[in-house]
């Protein structure tokens, strides 16, 4: 006899929940999205042990009547779409069938529903139905999970601490509540109110509700078309940024997607604009043919399959690069010159404005520098440099070949850890040192030197929140946050105190600040108080040991010199000196190589003056 059988619905659903649910977020997602499909204003979300216990969701939407409610707890049971015309024009969140059939196998499941006309009550426990009456008639749907996995403990046991769970509920309703302005949307966690949106269709308001008002203020409106696409949403401020990608949130047709190559677009358009490594915060609505925007592509459907994806991100690019260097070009200086004469953080928003008009590609180029070291850090530098007309176009030099150069550069850390001793030569382009020893000569980066100098000493000052060596503000500094990140802070005070920020709380969601340690670094207190506190909110799980290490990072950074500083021959042996003495003196803290070595014998080799 044979062995196959075909499975019990039940057992089947429970399989499929397992790349359906895999957390209380995937269940609050499903259900949210079914809310808004059946065109809901309101939509309210109660959690209990951050949607372990429950997870209720209360809805004004269309509501269902007695034989739907039935038949949407079965697998493929759908009213979204009929054939496989419609699976390639979807134009709803939903469309699988397959959310409430897979929740209910899992959990236990209590629905009121109605269409206004007729009032249904349903329970079912492990997806097998207990109880089905006439219910109320109040039109829309509410909706409970009570006890999710609780039949297999298997997934309970995977489940990360309730924080997180919470943290990517939020997380989650945030971009709905982005994606959908004129819904209004309220996010409670044992009775507290998180999250609560006005649905008045603004999206200004929407940002202050998520980001808070200042942030929103600094968000700017944008709008694009092509053909086969319309782009709409805000970009931040080149002055606002942030540690990762995750304040990128892209909408296509109204579906929150995760899609790395857009999100690096988005972030290349801020391309000079913004530190390295840094992000802005952009909310980013794709509008297309569906046909063009396949989303049968995960359970999860948070994954989208682009078509004409070129097209689409050249209006990406196009249409944010031109919306920020538009703001960003405001205060641009006509003829700008002798960048020194400018403090640093003019410099920056300068250098960055100057670019926009001389695209980077060229610039890069007049160094002749081989790839390989462009990428280990000459990139920064070379990117930065705000006057590239300023380089003879042609030099009259032999052309270094790429391999011939890698021959003959030695990283030093490689070629021993003893920091030679250096003769300061002179320094070129206002960015590198050149020194001499007996065994060649030395390109110094000067603000990786710094840095790493810096970094060692706010390493060692890092953690120590002795009272005796604080400056009190004259003025308190302010901070406003929204409620979620106000919650994060809230539980994370003790990891702000050991950095040396004591942040009271003013109110629900706003902080001040009366003082700081003396030694952070001057004329940039607020923003490192700034930094460390949105190092704690982008951090999952907050580490003392790594924020204090990052924070040591962030502050050495602050205070560095600039490419384009010309030192005295002094400032430039006072700064070899102090690397001498430094712990680890070959890298700066970003890992980066801080001095080079031209050996003798290989520059002699490629004059040919031995062979
Ligand atoms: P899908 O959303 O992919 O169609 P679901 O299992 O999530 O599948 O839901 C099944 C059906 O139940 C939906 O197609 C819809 O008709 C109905 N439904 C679910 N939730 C609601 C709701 N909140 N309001 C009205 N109808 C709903
Ligand atoms: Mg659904």
């Amino acid at each position: 006899m044979g062995q196959i059988r075909l499975m019990e619905e039940n057992l089947s659903n429970k399989i499929a929940a397992g790349e359906v649910v895999e957390r209380p977020t995937s269940v609050v997602k499903e259900l949210v999205e079914n809310a808004i499909d059946a065109g809901s204003t309101t939509i309210e979300v109660l959690l209990l042990e951050a949607g372990l216990t429950s997870i209720q969701i209360i809805d004004n939407g269309a509501g269902m009547d007695d034989d739907d409610a039935l038949l949407s707890f079965s697998r493929h049971a759908t009213s979204k779409i009929a054939n496989e015309h419609d699976l390639f024009r979807i134009r709803t969140l939903g469309f699988r069938g397959e959310a409430l059939a897979s929740i209910a196998s899992v959990s236990k499941v209590t629905l009121h529903t109605s269409n206004g006309e007729s009032g249904t009550f349903i329970r079912l426990e492990g997806g097998r139905l207990v109880e089905h009456r006439a219910g109320s008639l109040r039109k829309g749907t509410d909706i409970k999970i009570e006890q999710l996995f609780f039949n297999t403990p298997a997934r309970l046991k995977y489940m990360k601490t309730l924080q997180t769970e919470l943290g990517h509920t939020i997380d989650l309703l945030n971009r709905f509540a982005l994606s959908y302005p004129a819904i209004s949307f309220k996010l409670s966690h044992e009775g507290k109110t998180i999250l609560q949106t006005a649905g008045s269709g603004e999206m200004k308001r929407v940002l202050a509700d998520i980001y808070g008002v200042a942030i929103a203020k600094k968000m700017i409106p944008f709008e694009g078309e092509s053909q086969d696409y319309k782009i709409s949403g805000f970009a931040s401020l080149p002055e606002i940024t942030r540690a990762n990608k995750n304040y990128i949130s892209l909408f296509v047709n109204g579906r929150w997607v995760k899609h790395y190559a857009i999100a690096n677009t988005v972030h290349q358009a801020y391309h000079t604009f913004l530190p390295l490594e840094r992000q802005p915060i952009v909310v980013l609505n794709i509008v297309g043919d569906p046909y063009l925007t396949d989303v049968n592509v995960h359970p999860a459907k948070l994954q989208i399959r682009l078509s004409k994806e070129k097209e689409l991100m050249e209006l990406i690019h196009t249409t944010i690069r031109q919306t920020i260097s538009g703001v960003v070009r405001a205060p641009i200086i006509e003829k700008p010159k002798a960048p020194k004469q400018l403090a640093s953080k003019q410099l920056d928003i300068w250098k960055a404005a100057y670019t926009v008009q001389e695209p980077a590609a060229p610039i890069t180029s007049t160094f002749a520098l081989p790839t390989e070291l462009v990428n280990t850090g000459f990139e920064k530098v070379a990117e930065r440099d705000p006057e590239p007309d300023s380089f003879p176009e042609e030099l009259p030099v032999k052309e270094v070949q790429a391999e011939e150069l890698e021959q003959t550069v030695e990283y030093v850390e490689e070629e021993s850890p003893q920091f030679p001793e250096l003769e300061v030569v002179g320094q070129i382009h206002g960015t590198y040192i050149v020194a001499q020893s007996d065994d060649g000569f030395y390109l110094i980066d000067q603000h990786a030197a710094q840095e790493r100098i810096k970094y060692e000493y706010f390493r060692e000052k890092v953690g120590n929140t002795d009272a005796s060596e604080r400056q009190a503000l004259l003025l308190p500094m302010t901070f406003h946050y929204s409620r979620d990140e106000a919650l994060r802070l809230k539980e994370n005070m003790d990891v702000l105190y050991e950095n040396g920020v004591f942040l009271e709380e003013f109110g629900d969601t706003s902080f001040i600040v009366r003082d700081h340690p003396t030694w952070f670094p001057a004329g940039f207190e607020q923003e490192v108080v700034e930094d460390l506190i949105e190092q704690v909110l982008n951090e999952r799980k907050v580490d003392v040991k790594k924020l204090r290490e990052d924070a040591a990072i962030m502050m050495s950074c602050k205070r560095s010199i600039k490419a384009n500083h010309f030192l005295q021959k002094h400032e430039m042996e006072r700064l070899l000196a102090d690397l001498k003495n430094a712990e680890q003196p070959f890298t700066c803290p970003h890992g980066r190589p801080v001095i080079i070595h031209f050996k003798t014998y290989d520059v002699e080799k490629m004059f040919k003056r031995v062979m």
